[in-house]
């Protein structure tokens, strides 16, 4: 036993982690484990309901094999999106490479189920940054707007509890569609829980039942063990490079919802009149499959990775969304370091822990659409993957960092290290 404590903190010592970085991180990895045990609990249970979809679907061999072409009767295809519709519980999937990043699985959705002279309202306040070009809040070719689709937003209360008089008062004989985003992405609102989505839904429905209600679920996939359109959702949307592709798929997104918002999907990302029976799978599937196999115990892994961040970050005194207690409803951790020097050192870890390309120093650059430069941090397998280790942050107040994924907890914890060690190092932090 003691011969392996040896040769972990050596192995430790090899890739440039302090002793006293160990440490200190230990003592935290120590306390946590009744919270992991936790996560793995979900795991276990996610793990048998992916089993069973595939059980149920009777995936075969001949389903990890490839159309080319049109792809008409494409097995594998057809099989996956049953699988993906029995997991969520829908009438229909729609989940294609031919979706290249969950922005187009989500304008999909939008673009196909909304007519001119409807209206979209975001209950929950402004929706993720690639969205607003979709729905034209930013100006843009193709946008929502463009197709005279008009849109509405209700923020949430200062306590991040749901403005219910001003989401009645929004609902108007246009509102056609409700767009509820789970995950925070780059906002320090806390992130929805599956139950407080349901909560929301019950009460739109109940003012207007026929709205339908779409969840962006991007990165929320599998962290419950419950999804979006098992409290009354209509659609689930989200990319197959964050939790469900399980860190294999490389490129994807998915629709699983009611069989006609699914149809409408289908017809817009073909033709109408060909909908979802065209589109070649390819070589693609086997990574699809065998991603979504493993996609709830790398989802587990990314999250006790953002479980260990926040603790130690919360405990070196730094704000921490959410914090080293609170439940977690996406795999998202945020760091607010209150300084540039912060972010970028963080950056610098994480990308000294990457599989691939560790050797490269990320800075901070004006990245297009940002209104600051930006510095990001992914040594991944998938170029983008953010189910992969990666981490980035706007240079500006309150200069947080957000941090996400790990394809395994090991991997998640080295990096968190890294980034602890990166910081000691710059001597921004202390321990
Ligand atoms: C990542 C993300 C998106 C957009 O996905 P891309 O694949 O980057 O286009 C949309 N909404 C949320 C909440 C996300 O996290």
């Amino acid at each position: 036993m003691s011969d392996t404590q040896m040769n972990i903190t050596d192995m430790y010592a090899a890739l440039g982690i302090s002793d006293n970085v160990y440490r200190f991180s230990k003592e935290i990895l120590d306390k946590l484990q009744t919270r992991f045990e936790q996560i793995d609990k979900n795991a276990e249970y996610n793990q048998l309901k992916v089993l069973k979809a595939m059980q149920d679907n009777k995936v075969s061999e001949a389903c990890l094999l490839g159309t080319t072409g049109y792809g008409y009767n494409d097995l594998g295809r057809e099989t996956l999106e049953s699988v993906y519709a029995s997991i969520f519980h829908t009438q229909d999937a729609l989940v294609r490479p031919q979706i290249t990043c969950g922005t187009h699985a989500l304008a999909l959705a939008l673009l196909s189920n909304l007519r001119p002279g409807d209206e979209l309202l975001s209950p929950v306040g402004k929706p993720y940054d690639t969205l607003e070009e979709v729905i034209g809040i930013r100006p843009s070719k193709g946008s929502l707007a463009e197709y005279g689709i008009t849109y509405r937003q209700v923020d949430l209360l200062e306590d991040g509890s749901f403005d219910y008089d001003n989401i009645t008062k929004a609902v108007n004989e246009k509102t056609k569609m409700v767009t509820i985003q789970r995950s925070k992405g780059y906002q320090t609102r806390p992130t929805l829980s599956v139950e407080r989505i349901g909560e929301l839904i019950t009460f739109i429905k109940g003012i207007k039942p026929d709205v339908i209600c779409m969840v962006d679920n991007c990165y929320g996939e599998f962290v419950e063990g419950i999804e979006p359109t098992d409290v009354g959702a209509d659609m689930a949307v989200g990319s197959l490079i964050k939790n469900p592709g399980g860190g294999l798929a490389p490129i994807g997104g998915y629709i699983a919802g009611k069989k006609e918002c699914v149809e409408n999907a289908a017809y817009r990302l073909t033709s109408p009149g060909l909908g979802k029976e065209v589109g070649a799978s390819l070589g693609i599937l086997r990574d699809f499959y065998h991603g979504l196999f493993l996609a709830p115990t790398v989802t587990a892994g990314a999250l006790k990775g953002a479980v260990f961040a926040a603790n130690v970050y919360e405990k070196l005194g730094f704000k921490v969304v959410p914090d080293g207690i609170q439940s977690r409803h996406d795999i998202i951790q945020a760091v607010e370091f209150g300084t540039p020097e912060g972010v970028i050192a963080f950056c610098k870890g994480i990308q000294a822990a990457a599989p691939v390309d560790s050797f490269v120093v990320p800075e901070p650059w004006d990245m297009p659409g940002y209104d600051s430069p930006v510095i990001m941090a992914a040594g991944a397998f998938v170029s983008g993957s953010s189910i992969e280790l990666s981490a980035d942050g706007p240079i500006k107040p309150p200069y947080a960092v957000y941090f996400q994924g790990g394809l395994t907890s090991g991997h998640a914890f080295f990096g968190i290290m890294k980034t602890l060690q990166s910081l000691v190092d710059a001597r921004i932090v202390d321990i």
